[in-house]
């Protein structure tokens, strides 16, 4: 996977937030304070726009450029997260010029390992980690079993969306849902809709 594919992999992202946008802000709106599809919509508007003034030469460089974007833009909670999963792909994978399943599976489990780390997150705290660490498991499992790299990431879609689900009817302990106590049971938390986009934008740029 070249630097080609991770600038793809951005675009699409853009696009699926952007084509979500009211979707996520209204889990929000529900849970939290009605404004992460804005947040995330302005934030990867501006990574593709970075990546297209600043070219970048390797897939390290196009993740990272994406991260320090996305927290310079976005914003909230979501911000800094999601900023650090792009920043600490972008260093996994260092100066490399394309990207093996291999490494493309490590450089996530770093990503959710420095959210986790950054946010206090672990699952079950019905958060956008209730998404990412399943999927990175399934990931670096299918990765490891010599699983085709579109297939494996088939599988990463699938265990987020397991995750997200599996989310709705727990109280969330982090971020701002969790204020609400028992009052957030049954919604689906926005940061782990949003990132079930960003892998299936990851899977679509596999295509
Ligand atoms: P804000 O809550 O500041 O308005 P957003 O609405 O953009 O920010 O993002 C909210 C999402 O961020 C939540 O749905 C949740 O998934 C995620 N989030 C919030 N706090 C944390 C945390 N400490 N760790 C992991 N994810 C978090
Ligand atoms: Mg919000
Ligand atoms: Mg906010």
């Amino acid at each position: 996977m070249d630097t080609g594919f991770f600038v793809a992999w951005i675009e699409a992202a853009a696009r699926a937030v952007a084509a979500d946008r009211e979707r996520l802000t209204e889990l929000d709106a529900a849970i939290g304070d009605a404004d992460h599809g804005i947040n995330l919509d302005r934030g990867f508007t501006a990574a593709r726009e970075a990546l297209a003034a600043d070219p970048p030469a390797t897939p390290g460089r196009a993740l990272t450029l994406t991260g320090t974007t996305l927290i310079r833009k976005v914003g909230g909670a979501s911000g800094p997260l999601y900023g650090t999963v792009f920043r600490q792909m972008g260093t996994a994978l260092g100066p490399a010029a394309a990207a093996t399943p291999d490494a493309l599976a490590d450089a996530v489990a770093a990503a959710v390992a420095g959210v986790e780390r950054l946010g206090g997150a672990r699952e079950g705290d019905k958060t956008m980690v209730d998404a990412l660490a399943p999927a990175s498991r399934a990931l670096s499992g299918a990765v490891r079993a010599g699983t085709a790299i579109e297939e494996a990431l088939d599988a990463a879609v699938a265990a987020a969306e397991d995750g997200a689900r599996a989310a709705i009817p727990l109280r969330a302990r982090k971020g701002r849902a969790s204020y609400l106590g028992d009052r957030g049971i049954g919604h689906e938390d926005p940061g782990a809709a949003s990132s079930v986009l960003l892998l299936a934008a990851l899977r679509q740029a596999a295509r």
